[in-house]
Parts: C-alpha cells; structure tokens; sequence
C-alpha cells in the first residue's frame, strides 16, 4: 500500500499473506492509509502480485527494551552500540539528519564511515519489500508481544522488517524512527545485538525515518536487490525480552554476567529494571 498527499509520502505498508487473507489485508491497509498522523491522502494504490519464488525463511531479532529517560540519552545509548561495531559519529549525525527531514518512502542507506548516502534514489530510498511471517510464527510472536504487554506498539510490522534486513549481506544495523506524529520511540537492531526499541528515540521536531547502516565492502545494488525483491518470511520466533540496560544488549555476552562487550558498563552498572 501507498498513500500520498500531493506527492508526498504519507504512509505505506507491505506484506506476504495467503490468497484468503487478501480481503482482510486491504481492509486493514486501506483503514491505516486514511487515518495516519500525516493527513488524509490525496492517492492511494494497492498493488497485489504473485511472489516471485518461494520465500526463505529467517528467524525474527530477540527483542529488548532499552530504559531512556530522554532523546540526548537514547541517542547516546544507541551512538555507542553503533561506535561499538564500527559506525562512525559524522555517519550516526547523518542518520539523524535523515530523521529530522523526513519525507521518504523508504530508507537511506549510509556509509558507516564517510555517512553518505549510498542508496540511487535519495528522494525515495530503498523500500524493504516482500516480507512476511508464517501463520504459527504470527501466533507465536503475538501471544509474547502481549506477554510483554507491549500490544499496540508498532512492534509486530516492525520486526518482521528488521529481521528481514539484519539477515541481508552486509548490513551492519538498522535505526528507526517512526513517521507517526505521536510515535516517539524509535529502535536499533543489528545481528549483534537484536532488535532494541529505544523510548524517546525520536525529537518531537523530527519527520521520522530510517536508516540501513551497512558494510563498506558490500555491493549496493545485490543488496537492494535482496530488500525490495527477495521474498523472506520470519518463520521462528526468538524471545521478546524485557528491560536490559545498555552493557547487557551484546547477545555474544548473553548468560555470562557483566557481559564485557556491551556498552556503558560503568557508568551505567545498577541502572538496570531488569
Ligand atoms: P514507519 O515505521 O512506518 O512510521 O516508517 C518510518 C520511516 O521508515 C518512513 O518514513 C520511511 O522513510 C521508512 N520506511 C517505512 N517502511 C519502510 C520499508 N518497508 N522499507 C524501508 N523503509 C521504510
């Protein structure tokens, strides 16, 4: 689905479902379409179309929440986990200035080091496509998010997609931030570290946006090719977790207490909920 108010981008959803589902689905996006944040579409198009090939299967991202009073502090939560693997600070403030302006349809592809945008189209960037979720993963996944009380976020949509682009060559994580106006937690995910949402991620003057860090030696176009055209759906479920503090978040360290990878261990040790 695609809406758009003269031009620019409202809102947009995507998804892989079962013939009988259709009517449901359509329903459902065109229910989202004309009641987003960013005003009433002036167009709408919906396009259904077979799957290319047969999907392949990815596991979703174990799931986390990081404690952030602030949007200075979840910014400095998830500037250090991305300095940890590599991002540089110039590429990280690009991301930023990717949220503040806002407007795309899909996401920016940054340089981790130089942070230039590597995508073709800057004005559009590159819409992840082609992802789903098995029935009993669906199932599976619900039944956590509610364990967690955490329905109603944006949790579901979301981390079908992310787990889509942390399995993509290359990619070292993925930062997010929502479009809707009222939306302000945003999340941080990469294979290392799984999908953490982040509280107060987004400044209530930003557009909203996301951002795909990847690695310099990877080729931009196999990997647009595997986000927009590559059918994955999630098929295994990893476990919705709850609070961690930040020198908790590398899933290496897992287990081992005071894990030495994560971040902030110092100055954060007893801020934990967990
Ligand atoms: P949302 O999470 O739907 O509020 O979207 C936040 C921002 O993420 C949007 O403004 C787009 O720039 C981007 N975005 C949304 N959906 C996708 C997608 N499927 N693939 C890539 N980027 C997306």
């Amino acid at each position: 689905m695609r809406a758009e108010k003269k031009g620019r981008h409202i809102s947009g959803a995507e998804g892989i479902f079962t013939l009988d589902r259709i009517p449901e689905v359509l329903e459902d996006y065109s229910g989202k379409a004309l009641s987003h944040t960013n005003g009433t579409p002036s167009r709408m198009s919906f396009v259904v179309e077979p799957l290319p090939r047969r999907p392949t299967l990815v596991p979703s991202l174990p799931v986390f929440t990081l404690e952030t009073a602030n949007t200075p502090d979840a910014r400095e939560v998830a500037g250090e986990i991305l300095s940890g693997i590599g991002v540089s600070t110039r590429a990280i403030e690009a991301a930023f200035k990717v949220f503040a302006k806002g407007g795309m349809r899909g996401a920016a592809i940054l340089d981790p080091l130089t942070g230039n945008r590597l995508e073709p189209d800057k004005k559009r960037g590159v819409r992840a496509s082609m992802l789903g979720i098995t029935g009993a993963a669906e199932k599976k996944l619900i039944s956590q998010i509610e364990a967690r009380g955490l329905q109603g976020t944006r949790l579901f949509e979301a981390l079908i997609l992310a787990s889509k682009v942390a399995a993509a060559p290359g990619i070292l994580a993925e930062l997010c931030t929502s479009d809707n106006g009222n939306y302000m937690t945003g999340y941080l995910s990469t294979p290392l570290h799984g999908y953490l949402r982040l509280p107060n991620l987004k400044k209530k003057t930003d557009r909203g946006g996301r951002v795909f860090f990847v690695s310099r030696a990877e080729r931009i176009e196999s990997l647009i090719e595997y986000l927009e055209e590559t059918p994955v759906l999630v098929g295994k479920i990893s476990p919705v977790g709850g609070i961690i503090s930040p020198h908790e978040t590398d899933l290496r360290d897992r287990g081992k207490p005071g894990g030495k990878k994560g971040v902030r261990k110092k100055v954060r040790a007893g801020r934990s909920s967990s």
